[in-house]
């Protein structure tokens, strides 16, 4: 196995990530394309549900259970986020900037 050359510094910015994430994908020879992505990106989600339900026992987080798979299945949806926004040339802090200024103007219904 070839040694990874890739590096995330501390305190990444969301462009770090991207940039990593950029990185990542041509080191590994990953495939390019976006619906594929958005395909992997579902599945991750799924992934993530199904630790989150692991870790809730009756609307509560489990006395004793440790959520770590959830943090590792968020880091993978992390990931097909930020490669989707790099496939389709979204800088995604600019692009939470603009919606979180959309949604600060609706209102929030409960249900
Ligand atoms: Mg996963």
């Amino acid at each position: 196995m070839a040694e990874s050359k890739l590096f995330l510094k501390e305190n990444p910015t969301i462009q770090d990530y991207q940039q990593y994430v950029r990185e990542m994908k041509t080191e590994r020879n990953f495939k390019l394309d976006p619906m594929y992505e958005c395909c992997l990106l579902a599945e991750e989600v799924g992934e993530l549900i199904s630790a989150v339900r692991k870790n809730n026992k009756g609307g509560t987080i489990g006395s004793g259970s440790v959520p770590g798979s959830v943090k590792l299945e968020l880091a993978d949806v992390f990931i097909y986020v930020c490669s989707l926004a790099n496939m389709h040339g979204i800088d995604l802090e600019e692009a939470f900037r603009e919606k979180e200024e959309i949604n600060k103007q609706r209102t929030w219904k409960r249900l």
